[in-house]
């Protein structure tokens, strides 16, 4: 089983030093979630993580939750496990007080979700759901359904889910076929089929509510009539209590090749009674809510599996000798791998990604926290034009760097990367999903390109690109020689997006075979920005914590030389155009 110790030392870091948005530090209910508070909470996290869910990594691999008689039983040690975690309160980590949450910020919640990833995804799963039905219902739902509710999963007794997908439908939602038909108490009963649903059914929870995408039987086809219902497990009786059965169903759980632990399920609704949340055929953007809080989250899940990869990667290179590096000091035998330059290569590449992507993702959770609670409208408005443009970006990057960090791992291990022994090939096998779900890496390309650079709010990409260049313009002499390099990769970025908003003028094609190298280039520049930053603070402190800073310096000198200058053929190969793509003919 690998083995995983939170990454404390870089969290506290970025909490102390990088906390420098200045909308963010107005914002008036985070004032008392300082370094301290902050530090105890993660400490106790780690120790959730590390003890409590790793564990069941290797448990819900090897006994994948069972349908047995209609109801779902969950991995050995999930239920004890999970019964622990609501006692502690971690569900409620980011969640409203009013409701029973602690109201953490995303600065904070963002760490723990990165070290339930590591730990293992597929038991993180349960409850991550939870949150995000949690986000939709308080952005969307009445009041009398939240004060229902939302007490209940912010407790971690009920939890929640997202069906969307259907047998003719994951990607074009468009085509749902679910019906919904209103009833004379104003309530609607639900017909159809979901497939692939997350905690579809398990033996977690007391109920589990459903958030359902179905088509009112008045509704226009298409994405315009489509409309979002509450759908619970058990109906909810008067009392707040549970009562009896509604009409959903599981038909089956999914055989998959990784996430094995997380019951992954086919459900069916027949006369299920749902509950409309938000407006009539307004549904999609209800959903967007969740959606798009949970796609920056399945970024998370893949800078977590890397990082639990790098850390079991570094201390097998450490313990296994093999060869002779060059400038080998010992006389006989073989040496450390992690003495040959190749292995030190691999090793670096997936540390300057990770550390890059953790200060990224702190950037994105302070712009996502004045997005949400800013008291100047525009303040708001501007920052969340800023995280829907990277939300696909986080998404994807961090997820396809997941499949390119766990191989590597995989690599680093040898053969016993490639055997079940260590279980290094476990974590690809679960990052393997993470590119999949919450709309496909490719579909998040196609949303960066074709509906985010340029929105009714302005050109955000260069709204962006300046904002960069404000941020990055530091006089401490020893930066200037990073500032340069991202200075050069800003310009091909600009080229970039130039040919990209000259090409969707009457050349889509060219755009969408661009669209993945595009997302990969601003994926890198926005990570060179984050490291520019974490460098500013190290050159600055350097006397005060020389190894850690010494050691930071060192890996963003191996992002600024080997990681960022991809974005140069990325762009030179997406520039080729689609015609020879789009004319060929597939036999
Ligand atoms: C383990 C697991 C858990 C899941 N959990 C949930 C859940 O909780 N709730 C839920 O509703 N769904 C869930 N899903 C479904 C998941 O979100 C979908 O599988 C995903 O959105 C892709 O849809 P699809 O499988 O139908 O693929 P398709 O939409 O058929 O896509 C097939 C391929 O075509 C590409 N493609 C499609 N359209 C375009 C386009 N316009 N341009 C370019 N390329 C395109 C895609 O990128 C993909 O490569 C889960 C799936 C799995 C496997």
């Amino acid at each position: 089983m690998p083995s995983y110790i939170a990454p404390l030392e870089d969290m506290m870091f970025l909490f102390n030093k990088l906390r420098n948005n200045k909308k963010y530090n107005e914002i008036e209910k985070y004032k008392e979630v300082n370094s301290e508070l902050v530090k105890d909470i993660l400490e106790e996290a780690a120790k959730i993580s590390q003890n409590l869910i790793l564990p069941l990594a290797k448990s819900g691999d090897e006994n994948p939750p069972i349908l047995e008689n209609g109801v779902v039983r969950t991995s050995p040690g999930y239920k004890e496990a999970y019964k622990k975690f609501i006692e502690d309160g971690w569900i409620s980590l980011s969640c409203d007080p009013k409701y029973g949450g602690q109201g953490m910020p995303k600065t904070v919640s963002t760490f723990f979700d990165e070290m339930l990833s590591s730990a293992s995804l597929a038991f993180k799963l349960y409850s991550e759901l939870t949150i995000g039905a949690y986000n939709c219902i308080l952005r969307h739902a009445s009041e009398e359904i939240k004060d229902t509710y939302l007490p209940k999963m912010v407790e971690g007794k009920w939890s929640g889910t997202m069906c969307l997908t259907e047998p003719v439908c994951g990607t074009d939602l468009g085509l749902l076929k679910t019906k919904a038909e209103e009833q004379s108490d104003g309530t609607y009963k639900i017909n159809g089929q979901k497939i692939f649903i997350t905690s579809g059914d398990h033996d977690l929870t007391e109920n589990i509510i459903h958030l359902v995408l179905a088509r009112s039987t008045d509704s226009p086809k298409g994405t315009k009539g489509i409309s979002l219902f509450l759908v619970p497990k058990f109906i909810v009786k008067e009392d707040g209590n549970v009562g009896s059965r509604n009409g959903v169903s599981t038909g089956s759980i999914e055989n998959k090749m990784g996430i094995k632990g997380s019951a992954t399920c086919v459900l069916n609704f027949d006369g299920a009674t749902g509950y409309m949340i938000g407006q009539k055929n307004r549904g999609l953007n209800s959903m967007f809510t969740m959606m798009n809080l949970e796609r920056i989250v399945v970024g998370i899940q893949g800078l977590g599996i890397s990082e639990i990869a790098y850390q079991n990667s570094l201390s097998y290179a450490k313990e296994r000798k093999q060869g002779k590096a060059n400038n080998t000091k010992s006389e006989n035998g073989a040496d450390f791998i992690i003495d040959h330059a190749d292995i030190r290569k691999s090793l670096l590449n997936m540390k300057s990604i990770i550390e890059g992507e953790r200060a990224l993702c702190f950037w994105l959770s302070q712009q996502t926290e004045v997005s949400l609670n800013h008291s100047d409208e525009n303040v708001k408005q501007e920052a969340s034009d800023f995280v829907s443009l990277m939300t696909p970006v986080v998404k994807s990057m961090f997820t396809d760097m997941g499949m390119e960090i766990t191989s590597e791992a995989m690599q680093i291990h040898g053969g016993y990367g490639f055997t079940k022994d260590l279980g290094i090939e476990q974590l690809y096998r679960d990052n393997r999903i993470t590119p999949i779900y919450e709309g496909t890496n490719s579909v998040q390309a196609a949303d960066l390109v074709f509906r985010k650079l340029v929105t009714k709010n302005g050109d955000i990409i260069d709204k962006y690109l300046n904002l960069v260049k404000e941020e990055t313009n530091i006089n401490d002499e020893k930066i200037q020689s990073y500032k340069k390099q991202l200075d050069h990769y800003l310009a091909i970025l600009g080229k970039f997006t130039d040919w990209i908003k000259e090409k969707i003028k009457d050349s889509k094609d060219d755009v969408s075979a661009a669209s993945n190298d595009y997302l990969k280039v601003l994926g890198l520049v926005a990570t060179a920005h984050a490291w520019i930053k974490v460098l500013e603070v190290s050159f600055k402190d350097y006397e005060k914590n020389k190894d850690f800073y010494e050691d930071k310096i060192q890996t963003a000198n191996y992002y600024f030389n080997r990681v960022l200058p991809r974005a140069e053929s990325y762009f030179k190969s997406a520039t080729t155009g689609s015609k020879y793509i789009m004319e060929f003919k597939f036999n």
